[in-house]
């Protein structure tokens, strides 16, 4: 279980968030919905230590991660971003086995075994030497996914996946996502859209503005 209590985070003299509490349980999908400018995605970016909280508390499984060493952090919590983040000066395969190699330590056959792996479980085995310019926007997607998970990531982030992509595609994105349901990995996802969250959230949880 991923654990928030009485966390407050503010921007200058902006309070976004103002003594939230709330738990996510493991191997769910929680959804946080809310309105632009409520706090969303703040809120993920502390839960991934991209930001933290000025006060509060975030515990996974009663563990304190916000004590916890920046390397060992991005191993337990991944994000998917709405843009994806790709490095487009890599091929996909490269995008993938950077953090394993480099903050894991995997060596490079190793890594490489485990992301190609992902990439036939994300459907996109022919495409580990193609650079992000060449990829659609949800197979760039789905490099992304693949990404965070070739960290082992015990919580998975994904702020407003269907925003980026064609409305078409907001059915593959949910059904990706129940298909990544696993029992240790817990999602949380950001997103406007209430179709979407209905159709994967397991909970949903509403950010209000303060
Ligand atoms: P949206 O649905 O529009 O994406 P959101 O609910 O995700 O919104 P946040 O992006 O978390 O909202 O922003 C919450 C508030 O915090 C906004 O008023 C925003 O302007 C402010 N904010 C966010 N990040 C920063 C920052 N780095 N510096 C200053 N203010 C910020």
């Amino acid at each position: 279980m991923l654990t928030i209590k009485n966390a407050t985070k503010s921007f200058g003299t902006k309070k976004v968030l103002d003594q939230v509490s709330y738990d996510f349980p493991t191997g769910e999908i929680t959804v946080i919905l809310g309105p632009s400018g409520g706090g969303k995605t703040t809120l993920l970016r502390c839960i991934s230590g991209l930001e933290n909280f000025d006060s509060g508390e975030l515990l996974l499984d009663n563990e304190n991660l916000t004590k916890k060493k920046k390397t060992d952090r991005e191993r337990s919590v991944g994000v998917v971003f709405q843009d994806f983040q790709l490095f487009p000066h890599l091929n996909v395969l490269e995008n993938i086995i950077l953090a394993p190699t480099m903050v894991l330590k995997q060596s490079k056959e190793e890594a490489k075994e485990k992301a190609q792996e992902l990439l036939k479980l994300l459907g996109l085995e022919n495409k580990e030497d193609a650079y992000p310019y060449e990829l659609s926007g949800g197979q760039k997607q789905r490099v992304a996914i693949a990404r965070a998970l070739a960290m082992g990531p015990r919580v998975l982030c994904y702020d407003e996946p269907t925003s980026a992509l064609d409305p078409d595609l907001s059915g593959n994105v949910a059904e990706m996502i129940l298909n990544l349901k696993s029992p240790n990995v817990t999602q949380i996802v950001v997103t406007h859209d209430p179709v979407f969250a209905e159709k994967i959230a397991d909970q949903t949880i509403r950010v209000e503005s303060v």
